[in-house]
Parts: structure tokens; sequence; C-alpha cells
């Protein structure tokens, strides 16, 4: 199994807090029955700022110990970028990562409770320059939340979704669990990822989520999840189902 969003890359944002934290954390994603990690450090949230040429050593640093301690996990390069406004100037100038360093997937991570307003714009130029916005947990944003056609206009228009094994598995509460087989149902999401931090408070939730998806949607929905996260280990486009707008729902009282 292939995770595309993982902060196990050490001491460089507030995931591993040192290498012994990344062997542990490539431990527990073994245990999961995950193979390859896409490492995923933050990137101008405010906090943390990761550039291709921090990021691209780590991750060669991570490999080599995983190999020397065999732990059959590859670490492949990426980054979670907050959205800023010169994405695009700034891809070209070679600070942005895509997702396994040449694919032209590329995160954008909203600000936890809104959608600025020159998002659609921004990916829509990013589109046009040839990259694949992927929108990092959707599910946890409270505008889209409270206004999930926001994201319904995003995917129509060519984004693409990672919903947190997490937050599907119910670790961050049932109404976040609720919105994001909302999600899912309606076509708004196109890949599951763990967004590991660590391995107590915010570990791999995989084979939960697994669980709750088989479960609630079967296993074609499964396959398609675990097959487009390979899609972007091998560049290869992928294909949504066409997006629904989610209906409000009357009784749950979730809006
Ligand atoms: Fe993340």
């Amino acid at each position: 199994m292939i995770d595309i969003h993982c902060h196990i890359l050490p001491n460089i944002d507030d995931g591993a807090k040192h290498l012994e934290d990344s062997v542990a954390m490539a431990k527990a994603a073994v245990a999961q029955g995950i193979d390859t990690i896409i490492a995923t450090p933050h990137h101008k949230n405010g906090s943390y700022n990761n550039t291709k040429s921090t990021i691209l050593p780590l991750v060669e640093l991570v490999n080599a110990r995983l190999e020397a301690e065999d732990v059959p996990l590859t670490v492949l390069p990426g980054q979670e970028t907050r959205i800023y406004g010169e994405m695009v100037e700034d891809y070209d100038l070679g600070k942005l990562l895509p997702l396994n360093q040449t694919s032209d997937y590329i995160f954008v991570e909203l600000p936890s409770n809104s959608v600025p307003r020159f998002t659609n714009q921004l990916l829509f130029d990013l589109q046009v320059h040839d990259l694949k916005p992927i929108i990092v947990h959707p599910e946890r944003n409270k505008a889209i939340m409270e206004h999930p056609n926001l994201l319904f206009e995003m995917v129509r228009n060519g984004a693409l979704t990672q919903v947190t094994a997490a937050s599907v598995a119910g670790k961050f509460g049932k109404k976040i669990k609720g919105f994001s087989q909302d999600l899912i149902e309606a076509n708004l999401t196109h890949f599951i990822a763990s967004d590991a931090h660590n391995i107590t408070t915010r570990g791999f939730c995989n084979q939960e989520a697994n669980t709750v998806i088989k479960d609630t949607f079967g296993h074609a929905m499964l396959y398609y999840f675990m097959e487009n996260a390979q899609y972007i280990v091998e560049n290869e486009t992928v294909i949504g189902h066409e997006p629904e707008r989610i209906k409000k729902k009357k009784f749950m009282g979730l809006f």
C-alpha cells in the first residue's frame, strides 16, 4: 500500500522529531501494510518553510537508515504547501516539490477555517501550468464543512482532493467522519492518506479507514483509492468519478 501524505522526515516540521522517530513511524507504517510513503513536510504554513533543497537530502538520509535497519519501506519526496499567491512562480524557481519529485501532482493545503478568495484562480493557474493540484484534508476545513459546494466547484474545475485516513476512521470525531463519508459518496475525493505526524496522537489509521470504506462503500471504492495512489507515484492520470453536490442532511443536523 502507498501512503501519499506523511510527516516522516526528521526535525523539519511538527512530524518526526529526529531520525529515531522516523524509523519508529516507518515500522508503524509497515505494520499497516504500507511499503511506500511520500514524505510531505509542511511548507509556507506560517510555522515551517521547507523547500525542495531541504527535503531531498532528508529523504535520502531516512531511506539509508531504513535500508540499514532492514525496514521494508521506501520514502519518496514530496511537500505539503499551504496555498499562497506565488505558487506557480515558485514552482518555476524550483522551490516547490511535486509528489515523487517529478510528477505533475502537487499538494495544496487550505487554511483550517477558510477558503481564500484567490483559491479558484490559483487552482486554475496551476492546471494551466500542467500541474495537478490535490487539496489536502478538505474534510477538516471549516468553510468547506459549512459550504461543501465550495469543494464541488473546485473538483468540477479539475482539482483533486485527499481525505485523511484518521478522519474516515473517526479519530477527529463523528462530524468529520460523517463529512468524510459524504465526500466519498459524492465523488469529491480521490485519495485517502494518513497525514501521520507520529505514532501516538497522529498516527497511521490506514487499515481502520480501509475497513470503514470497504464496509460502507464496497471493495471497488477501496481499490479505486489504492489505484489512484499508485497513479501518483507513476505519474499516470487519475480520472475521478463525476463529482456531485452534497445534499444537505435534514435529520442529522450537520449543517
Ligand atoms: Fe499534513
